[in-house]
């Protein structure tokens, strides 16, 4: 069996884990104002809660870590390439049409990773998305790395366009993240898909995935508000 230790002192009571464990494996207890480990039974050793977490504050002990889908290179370099035209030339990228018919190939492999993803991970779909946004911002050639998150703010503008049109508010460590364009967004209402499934959850984890791996950070969803026109999260910077 695998035990989980949380090392409280170092804890910034982020309640991370919390929200990412997909077997619900943590409790947050709020009169002391950290988690705790109230399924241990239920844990099969995917690492999303340690690898989320940003003060490295829980360890596995006890059995062999599970080799997870979203610690599979290949189904994380699958969704990592979603943010980049890959089948079309930068020639055909250069035109209309091909830039039309690559957005259209993405949609082709967005939904059928979307849908197959939903049915064999569930409730790991955010892990999917948050280590696919990683592997996309390692994977990324680039002369000078951002040197902090108002720089990672500038070069996700650009490299997530023409998918997606990004807006970043910072104050402090709150964060307002707005998607005035959305191709994830024009895709549901072309499929008739409801805004907030997990085309939604894959892109939020996604370029949080990219934005923390980019600036050392994690970012917590507060709040997200979706709707046909634009889109809006409220989050939260945890410093790692
Ligand atoms: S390793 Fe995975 S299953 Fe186990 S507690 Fe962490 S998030 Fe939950
Ligand atoms: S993710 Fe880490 S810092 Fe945040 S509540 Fe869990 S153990 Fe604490």
């Amino acid at each position: 069996m695998i035990t989980i230790s949380i090392d409280e002192k170092a804890c910034v009571s982020c309640s991370l884990c919390v929200d990412i464990c997909p077997t619900k494996v943590f409790s947050f207890n709020s009169v002391k104002d950290l988690p705790e480990v109230a399924l241990p039974k239920e844990c099969f050793g995917c690492l999303s809660c340690s690898e989320i977490c940003p003060s490295d504050a829980i360890q596995h002990t006890g059995a062999a870590l599970s080799s997870c889908f979203h610690h599979d290179t290949y189904c994380t370099n699958i969704v990592s390439k979603l943010a980049v035209s890959e089948p079309a030339s930068f020639e055909d990228i250069a035109s209309a049409t091909g830039l039309d018919e690559a957005m259209r190939d993405i949609s082709v492999r967005l939904l059928s990773v979307g849908t197959v993803l939903k049915d064999v991970v569930g409730a790991g779909l955010p892990s999917v998305g948050l280590m696919a946004g990683r592997s996309l911002a390692t994977q990324l050639p680039r002369y000078r790395p951002p040197k902090n998150l108002e720089e990672a703010f500038e070069l996700a503008i650009k490299e997530f366009a023409p998918a997606w049109g990004l807006e970043f508010k910072q104050d402090s460590d709150n964060l307002k993240v707005c998607v005035k364009e959305c191709f994830v967004r024009g895709l549901c209402k072309q499929e008739n898909i409801s805004l907030g499934g997990e085309l939604c959850v894959l892109f939020f984890n996604y370029l949080s995935g990219y934005l923390g791996k980019m600036s050392k950070t994690q970012l917590k969803l507060v709040t997200a508000e979706r709707s046909a026109e634009s889109c809006s999260y409220e989050v939260k910077i945890m410093h790692r």
